[in-house]
Formats: C-alpha cells, structure tokens, sequence
C-alpha cells in the first residue's frame, strides 16, 4: 500500500548535475499509446554509471522492497558479456503490449498508478499541477522515467525519489522499442540487437541507481513496445517488465474529460498508464477529476512496488 507518511525533500545527489549537459542530446518523445510523437535518438552513447552508493534516501516505506534488491540481488544481476553469450541466436516470436512475460496488472485490490517521462523534444517538462494532486490527495504513483528527461531534470529526478509517495522505475536509455533484431513500433526504430537491448535497460538503470543507491524494479521502453526475447532479458536483468490494462491519457493525447473517464475505470489489480512530463495535456485536469470521486467511492492506490513481486 502506499504510505501516507510523507517526508521532507532530502537527499540530492550532487552527482547527478553533471548529466545535465547530455540532455540535447535526445531526440524525441513517445508515440501513440505511450505518447504522441518521436523517436530515439541512436547516435548518443548509453551512460555508464559508477558504483553503486550505499542507499541512504530509502523512504521507511520502501525497505522491504529495498531488501528485496540490494545488495545481494543487484550482485547476481549478469554483465552485457554474460548476458550476450545467453541471448546470442534467439530469435522472438512475439511484438507487441502485452506479449508473454510482460506484467499488466497485479493480484492486489489497489489500483496502480503508473506515469511516465519521457523526455526528448517537447517531452522534459515536468506535470506539476499533476504532482500537487497525487501529493494533495496521498495518492502514491510508480513514475517511469528515461535517462533524456533524467538528463533534463536532474534535481527534480532527486526530489521525487525522495518523496515516499512516489516509487521511481526505468523508462529506457534511449526511449527505444526494447528488440533483440531492430522490429519498429509507431516508426521508432527498436533497439538493433541484444547488445542495445541491454544498453537500454541497464544504461538508464545505472542512472536511476544514483538517485538513491537503490535499483528500479520495474521497466517499461519507449513506447511499451517489446518482444519476447527482450521481455526475458529485462526479467534476467532484474526488472519486471510492466504494461498496464487501462491507457489513461491516450500518450498524453487525450482531453481532460477523456483522461477523467479512462481513470475512473480502474478497479482492483488495474494499472493505469499516464505521462508527467506533458503539462499541456489534459492529464493533470483528468486526475484531478477522477481521483476524488474513486476515493470516495473506496478505491486504494499503492506503487508497483506494494503490490508485485520480483
Ligand atoms: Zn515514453
């Protein structure tokens, strides 16, 4: 469940400043169900991240899912090297949403928020309104993030893994298709081959990692596309891969009233997909809609973290 013990802002990472200057480096945003436009930029060079800080910013809620994976989870994660000679030759035979393998709701009675960032042109900015209404009314939320809008909010991306409301995952290096063999999905390019398959995952993975020295758990790639090859190598990596049963906000497409419906939708075991980093759209005034009324009605929230198991 999502815990109503809220903590002061703390913890910035003085390391992750630096990043910053990565950030025009990016291309561009989601597409369709995941966002309305874009593609991955393939010419920038995955991060690599240095060791891993102790977690020091772990919010009390998040301890036992912080047992779950460090340090000893995050020491049998395989290297590229490893992970290449067990993927060499695998050929998928599936692409899509929800594919085998990939998590789209949970066996809990809460309902999972889930919202992502995207970054690329026109997809850094940040949803406040949409924030204060989570924060306003204690709705906890998983947050996706990619290393373009990392790049882009470094402080930000601080503050909100401080904040125990929220639970951060990784939304991809480059915001690409996540493919073993180059398949598109709304004309973005996916990732060529195993080798930018796991730059995808774990570039940004070493990213987030800075934030607060804890690894996300879940993953969603650009666009939430995948194909089963990949969906098994992101399992291997130590993530879950996550899709959701309702598109909240249509990749941030969708007017207010549109966005109020879809989420008002949402009953026990559904994740619900959405953006926070389009404060154009009508996402925020949606939820701000919705979620007053689910609450009244009796509908509880919780993070991703709360509610599946790795
Ligand atoms: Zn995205």
């Amino acid at each position: 469940m999502g815990d109503s013990t809220r903590r002061p802002v703390a913890g910035r990472r003085s390391v992750l400043l630096g990043m910053a200057g990565l950030a025009s480096a990016a291309l561009a945003a989601c597409a369709s169900v995941e966002g309305p436009s874009g593609a991955a930029s393939p010419s920038v060079a995955p991060p690599t991240g240095p060791a891993t800080p102790p977690p020091s910013i772990a919010a009390a809620s998040s301890q036992q899912a912080a047992a779950a994976l460090a340090p000893a989870a995050i020491a049998t994660v395989p290297g590229k090297q490893q992970i290449l000679a067990e993927f060499a030759g695998r050929r998928p035979s599936e692409w899509g949403l929800h594919i085998t393998g990939v998590v789209n709701n949970s066996p809990s009675k809460h309902v999972a928020l889930t919202f992502d960032a995207c970054g690329g042109p026109g997809g850094t900015g940040c949803d406040h309104a949409l924030l204060t209404t989570l924060r306003r009314l204690n709705v906890p939320a998983t947050l996706f993030i990619n290393s373009r809008w990392l790049h882009a909010n470094p402080s930000l991306a601080a503050e909100l893994a401080a904040d125990p409301l929220f639970e951060l995952a990784n939304h991809g290096t480059l915001h690409q298709p996540l493919s073993v063999n180059g398949r598109s999905a709304y004309g973005i390019p996916g990732t060529a081959n195993a080798a930018a398959a796991y730059d995808e995952l774990m570039g940004n993975q070493a990213l987030m990692r800075e934030l607060d020295g804890s690894a996300p758990r879940f993953f969603r790639p650009g666009t939430a596309f995948y194909d089963d090859v990949a969906v098994e190598m992101t399992r291997r990596l130590g993530m879950l891969p996550v899709n959701f049963t309702i598109n909240g906000d249509g990749g941030a497409t969708y007017p207010a009233a549109t966005v109020a419906a879809e989420v008002a939708r949402a009953a026990a075991g559904d994740i619900v997909i959405s953006h926070f980093n389009r404060p154009a759209a009508g996402t925020a005034e949606g939820y701000a809609r919705a979620l007053p009324g689910m609450l009244d009605r009796g509908a509880t929230f919780a993070r991703l973290g709360d509610v599946l198991t790795t």
